[in-house]
């Protein structure tokens, strides 16, 4: 569903990264590690239609379509999710507001009539129940005044009201205390189908608990330079990235 190739972005003439191949199938999770710094966020808003960073090499496939030349707003329409490291506030837009306009935008792009008032709010209260969001949250402006982990918990919120195809999740762990985690990690669980596949870039095992993945890779120097099963997220846990960074010095 998503096959990237050779991907190269730089910003002013500064390459982050650096020839990414990553294959995502169908069903499938993949984390992705690696040292601050190393391009993580930058692969995630590539991917997603950011015009920051040039691409200057590669090719990025949704379903066979070229995903890096269609506008960020199509690659939602498409079913490419991302949810930021940093949620950014829209005071004056509720939630309830931006999610109708959101949903229905993607339903008009897929040629799905737009829901109707009733119909739209029972998808809500269906997808709030299932990811454990407070009635009050939805009211409120989008991420206006919402603490770390609320804006954590509304972008599962977002992604369960959107249903995408694949969903990058760019640290959406940091900053939760056990409960927030294990509600964004049941979220991300309970929306995981055959058809739908999840990235999810990461620093802890911890998250990796409650969220098994399939595939485990590690970024160094917008590369990435180690690719495993779930059992390399727990070496890393133990060993840090001092050893990653010698082995692939450069
Ligand atoms: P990670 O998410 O793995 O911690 P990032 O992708 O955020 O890393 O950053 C990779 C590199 O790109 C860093 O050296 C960072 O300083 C640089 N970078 C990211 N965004 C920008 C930007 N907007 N302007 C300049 N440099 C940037
Ligand atoms: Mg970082
Ligand atoms: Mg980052």
């Amino acid at each position: 569903m998503l096959e990237i190739q050779n991907l190269h972005a730089k910003i002013d003439n500064k390459e982050i990264l650096r020839g990414i191949n990553l294959t995502v199938k169908p069903g499938e999770i993949h984390a992705i590690m690696g040292p601050n710094g190393s391009g993580k966020s930058t692969l995630a808003s590539v991917l997603a239609g950011s015009e920051v960073f040039e691409v200057s090499d590669g090719s990025a496939a949704f379903y066979g379509k070229d995903l890096l030349d269609m506008a960020p707003e199509d690659r939602a329409r498409e079913g490419l999710f991302y949810s930021f490291q940093y949620p950014v506030e829209i005071p004056g837009v509720s939630m309830v507001n931006f999610m109708r306009t959101s949903v229905n935008e993607h339903r008009k792009y897929n040629n799905l009539k737009p829901y109707t008032a009733s119909e739209f709010l029972k998808l809500m209260r269906e997808k709030k129940k299932l990811v454990e969001i407070d009635s009050n949250l939805t009211n409120r402006s989008v991420n206006e005044g919402f603490s770390g982990g609320e804006k954590k918990k509304n972008e599962i919120f977002q992604m369960a009201m959107l249903q995408p195809k694949v969903a990058i999740l760019d640290e959406t762990d940091s900053g939760l205390d056990i409960d927030a985690l294990r509600i964004v990690a049941n979220g991300v669980n309970k929306l995981k189908s055959k058809d739908t596949a999840t990235i999810i870039i990461t620093h802890y095992q911890r998250l990796l608990d409650y969220i098994v993945p399939d595939h485990v890779h590690v970024l160094h120097n917008g590369r990435i330079v180690k690719s495993a099963g779930k059992e390399l997220a727990l070496e890393l846990e133990e060993k840090g990235y001092e050893w990653i960074k010698k082995e692939f010095e450069d």
